[in-house]
């Protein structure tokens, strides 16, 4: 945790990330669902049965979702929608979690925007 607080709080670059070259499938990721404008596939380090992360294959300026502008509506909700189906797929009837962190205090550590679909066990409330 201490680890991903670090991470968290110098990767606001702008740059390329991790994410452009699974995108690309230069490495490597088990994919869950995938469409022209978005994929999802499984976090490496899990934290529940399911934990799946879904992202707009274009970052358009998404770093975070607190870049958001008008001209994303379309793919924020594609990706929400996209959450959905992998929630169904994953078998995730009795519930689940969608959860976007942004920023340093939101421990965010990756900067191009994706949803994490979390669920297989009990969630607790608040979240940490
Ligand atoms: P945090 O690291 O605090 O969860 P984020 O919300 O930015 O911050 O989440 C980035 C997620 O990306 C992490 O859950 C991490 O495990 C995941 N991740 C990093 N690299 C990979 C990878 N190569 N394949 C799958 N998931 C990855």
């Amino acid at each position: 945790e201490a680890a991903a607080k670090a991470a968290a709080a110098t990767a606001d670059t702008g740059g390329p990330t991790i994410f452009d070259k699974i995108i690309a499938k230069e490495i490597p990721s088990s994919i869950v669902y995938e469409d022209e404008k978005v994929l999802a596939f499984r976090d490496i380090n899990p934290q529940a049965p399911v934990h799946v992360l879904v992202i707009p294959k274009v970052r358009d300026g998404l770093t975070g979702i607190d870049k958001a502008e008008p001209r994303h509506f379309e793919i924020l909700g594609q990706l929400l929608y996209a959450a959905k189906l992998v929630a169904e797929k994953e078998g995730l009837a009795k519930g689940f979690r969608i959860v976007i962190n942004n920023g340093p205090e939101g421990c965010q550590s990756v900067y191009h925007l994706h949803l994490h679909v979390l669920g297989g066990r009990q969630m607790a409330w608040p979240a940490g």
